[in-house]
């Protein structure tokens, strides 16, 4: 069986470092907002090319910490895809301010952005983009808008550690950004972790207090402060991957490019690029009419595959308000798309059986 994630097999690779670095913390006695949290933040930073890097509990508390950090309400608009993974939409409505969704575009799966302008009220507060499965929204034409009309840029780079565009790294694209090290992401813990990117002085300074009860020094609180910290034990591991996040993103764009070239089925609508580095391929996304016939099929002959996502967050019974909305391009997406696995671990036997196999799908 090809497993769709082999969480295993990923870090039993770097299974000695790994022993090393939870050891070292171990030995040092110290376990949360320590030496390995200050490497980490301090490399991630210098990776994506910003001043600050601050390590958090998760991915969806970095995106929450964003929007408490620049003071945003009730009321307060943040334009987002309609077709993100929902945790993009919950930090925006736990904050009490409203995600306004938006279309993605069908060719990138990324947020169309000729339909942004139409969105932007005098509430709208921000653009959130996510460049999802890994690919690195266009930013142009966002860009733009943020600047005519004063709006802030949000990154959700949980799935693009290591994407670019224009030169620049995902989460150096905008005015401050959330990425997410869950275990299946491009660059993974053994745990929860999250962290969040940023140049801003003003906003880094009020998330580092934000994330640890609203002090700068201890027992001294300038604000109604959460607790959302990345501990020492993950920020260790992720000192040991950090190291390995290029040549994993080089074998997952390797991998693609196997697929993309020899792949050749009219039922199987392949992931188009616009660019070979903008892609780190969090996700290998095909759309198929018949979804459940083609991943029993593969399924059968042993290849397993998921769907990212069954459910658009607009039909949602969470967000029963907006299940009568309709965002045929979003819904369509959601029906159709089937993930094939693209890990680095993957071996090219397993490669060439999945390329036989989804080209031998009628
Ligand atoms: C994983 C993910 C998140 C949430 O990150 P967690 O660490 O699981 O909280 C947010 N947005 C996107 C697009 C994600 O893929």
């Amino acid at each position: 069986m090809i497993k769709f994630l082999d969480l295993y097999k990923i870090n039993e690779r770097f299974r000695k470092e790994i022993d090393e670095a939870v050891k070292r913390v171990l030995d040092g006695g110290w376990y949360v907002l320590g030496k390995e949290n200050d490497v980490f933040c301090g490399s991630f930073a210098k990776y994506c090319g910003t001043k600050y890097a601050i390590g958090v509990a998760n991915g969806m508390d970095a995106l929450n910490l964003i929007i408490k950090g620049y003071g945003w309400s009730a009321g307060d608009e943040i334009i987002v895809p309609a077709n993100t993974y929902i945790a993009s939409i919950l930090a925006i409505s736990e904050n009490g301010c409203v995600p306004v969704l938006v279309e993605p575009d069908l060719s990138t799966y990324n947020i169309n952005p000729d339909l942004i302008e139409e969105k932007i009220t005098s509430r709208t507060r921000a653009i959130m983009v996510v460049h999802l499965y890994g690919q690195a929204v266009q930013m142009e034409r966002i860009w733009q808008l943020a600047q005519k009309y004063s709006l802030k840029i949000i990154e959700d780079a949980a799935q693009a550690h290591g994407a670019m565009y224009g030169g620049r790294i995902a989460g150096n694209l905008g005015d401050a950004a959330g990425f997410s090290f869950y275990p299946g992401k491009n660059l993974g813990c053994l745990g929860d972790g999250g962290a969040i990117t940023t140049n801003d002085d003003e906003l880094s300074r009020k998330i580092k207090a934000l994330h640890n009860y609203g002090s700068h020094v201890k027992y001294q609180n300038l604000y109604k402060g959460f607790n959302s910290r990345l501990d020492e034990i993950q920020a260790a591991i992720l000192n040991v991957k950090l190291r390995h996040l290029n040549s994993d993103n080089r074998r997952r764009q390797e991998i693609a490019k196997y697929y993309l070239e020899n792949i050749k089925n009219e039922s199987v609508t392949q992931p188009q690029i616009y660019n070979e580095i903008a892609h780190v391929w969090h996700l290998f996304v095909v759309r198929v009419r018949e979804r459940e016939k083609f991943r029993n099929y593969m399924m059968k002959s042993g290849v397993e595959t998921m769907i990212h996502y069954p459910v658009p967050p607009h039909k949602q019974p969470a967000y029963a308000e907006w299940n009568h909305l309709s965002f045929p391009i979003t819904e369509k997406i959601h029906d159709e798309v089937v993930s094939l696995p693209i890990s680095p671990i993957l071996m090219q036997s397993e490669i060439d059986k999945i390329v036989e196999l989804v080209n031998g799908y009628r």
